[in-house]
């Protein structure tokens, strides 16, 4: 991700770069008022670049989940290219009120003229200069509600479908007030080319159209809830729906008003239709969800995205697989996958951290699926039985292996304290492959 980001910031800067030694000081203004004015237009575009490339991200490019890892790496791009974004808009919005503080200190000799256009551009270069102002502070106010995690997600969701209106006006600003030999330089056709397809990433979203060609119909065949605060659900699905690969996710829209949430798909592919979801009750809308779904109820599902696949395992590598609470769902998925063939099962370590083993409806499930996989051990760790996962067991199943895989679905703070104790004393012969359960 981080190649990604500095790579495009790189190539601005060169396109930048490029026009600035072609214009050394044209309007012989002087270097501080100089150093002001590239500022203003190098912050200006960094952020206009970068939040294009956001927007197309926003549309779910299938293509990208293969270069960049899966769905959940595109939005995890898609976050962090908006997040730079709005902070050289906000570093653009410092430099351009520095022009107060220059002319208080060196005063206005050596400032450079504005470039001087007939009457009606000057209109819309004034319409364009507020849009930006505008846009600005409103795309601030979304980055600090993005950054504050308790702000109640429906309501943050139902703000970031403005970003799109945000972008155009953002466009609208750049396109008219970026200088006129921008676009005979190759600046002025990198940023026609990102901001065409930011603008049509927009139109897409306004219009509703992302996603649109994998999005199927389909009614709940069944629902069921455990003690465990789970409910799954069983839809049935109609022509259109092309299978999916054991691991991937969807996304399921049980109420229009609601609109969608990403669930894994916790079944294999069972070659009808019907695929399977494992829903826990971690927020406002899924707490007390298995009361509002009923048999026959009609469900829009849009997938599969996703690159959780079991396909994707190195066979050559020890495989360590570990599930964390409702990360076990892609798990549950493979292990379905798997009773096909038990016999060419891969061997794999299985580790399924749970609050309290004794109660955890999974546990069973797990047991049951293992039995008929000689290949898979399953491992199981109660907190409540004070059996934590840790480093140091991992460690242990791998002995002597001289390549290893890990393949994580759960909370991120276990993640995080795994993968920087594993990658550092496995350096050069451990991947770690994640599906993130959190795309904001
Ligand atoms: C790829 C992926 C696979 C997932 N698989 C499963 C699964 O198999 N089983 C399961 O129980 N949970 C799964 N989740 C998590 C699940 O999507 C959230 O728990 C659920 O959407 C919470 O909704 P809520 O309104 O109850 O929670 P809220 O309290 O409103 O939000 C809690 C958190 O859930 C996330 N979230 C909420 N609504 C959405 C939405 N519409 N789109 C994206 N994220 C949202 C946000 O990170 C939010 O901060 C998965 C998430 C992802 C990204």
């Amino acid at each position: 991700m981080k190649k990604i980001l500095i790579g495009l910031l790189a190539l601005v800067s060169l396109a930048w770069g490029w026009d600035l030694l072609l214009n050394t000081n044209p309007s012989g203004g002087s270097l501080l008022w100089t150093i002001r004015q590239e500022g203003l237009y190098l912050t200006g575009l960094y952020s206009i670049a970068l939040m294009s490339l956001s927007m197309l991200l926003a549309t779910r490019p299938t293509w990208l989940e293969r270069p960049l890892g899966g769905m959940d790496q595109v939005y995890r791009l898609h976050k962090w290219s908006g997040i730079l974004a709005i902070s050289f808009a906000a570093a653009h919005w410092l430099v351009e009120w520095s022009s107060d503080l220059l002319k208080a200190t060196i005063g206005r000799e050596g400032r450079i003229p504005k470039e001087r256009l007939n009457g009606f551009w000057e209109v819309l270069r004034d319409l364009a200069e507020d849009m930006g102002e505008w846009a600005i502070y409103a795309v601030l106010a979304m980055l600090v509600i993005t950054l504050w995690k308790r702000f109640p997600y429906q309501i943050w969701r139902l703000l970031h479908k403005v970003m799109p209106v945000l972008y155009l006006m953002l466009v609208f600003h750049a396109a008219l007030l970026s200088p006129l030999d921008y676009w005979v330089q190759p600046v002025g056709g990198l940023m026609a080319l990102l901001m065409a397809g930011g603008v049509m990433a927009s139109v897409l979203s306004l219009t509703g159209l992302i996603g649109r060609p994998r999005q199927v119909a389909g009614t709940i065949a069944s629902v069921n809830s455990s003690a465990g605060g789970v409910t799954e659900v069983t839809c049935q699905l109609k022509e259109g729906w092309k299978g999916h690969r054991p691991g991937q996710f969807a996304f399921i829209t049980f109420n229009r008003l609601e609109g969608a949430h990403p669930f894994t798909i916790a079944s294999a592919d069972r070659t009808d239709r019907t695929i399977t979801f494992q829903i826990k009750a971690l927020g406002n809308y899924t707490r007390g969800l298995a009361a509002r779904l009923h048999i026959g109820q009609t469900v829009k599902v849009e997938g599969p995205y996703g690159r959780f696949n079991l396909a994707r395992c190195n066979p050559r590598a020890q495989q360590l697989w570990i599930a964390g609470g409702i990360g076990v769902t892609p798990f549950l998925a493979w292990l379905e996958a798997l009773q096909a063939d038990p016999k060419n099962a891969p061997a794999a370590d299985l580790h399924y951290c749970t609050r309290d083993s004794e109660t955890d409806s999974f546990v069973a499930r797990l047991t049951s699926l293992c039995a008929t996989l000689p290949g898979i051990q399953l491992h199981v760790h109660g907190s409540q039985q004070g059996e934590s996962l840790t480093a140091q067991t991992l460690v242990t199943d791998l002995g002597r292996a001289k390549r290893a895989e890990i393949w994580f679905c759960g909370p991120q703070g276990l993640a995080t304290a795994l993968k920087n104790q594993m990658t550092s004393t496995w350096r050069g012969k451990l991947r770690f492959h994640q599906e993130a359960f959190e795309m904001r």
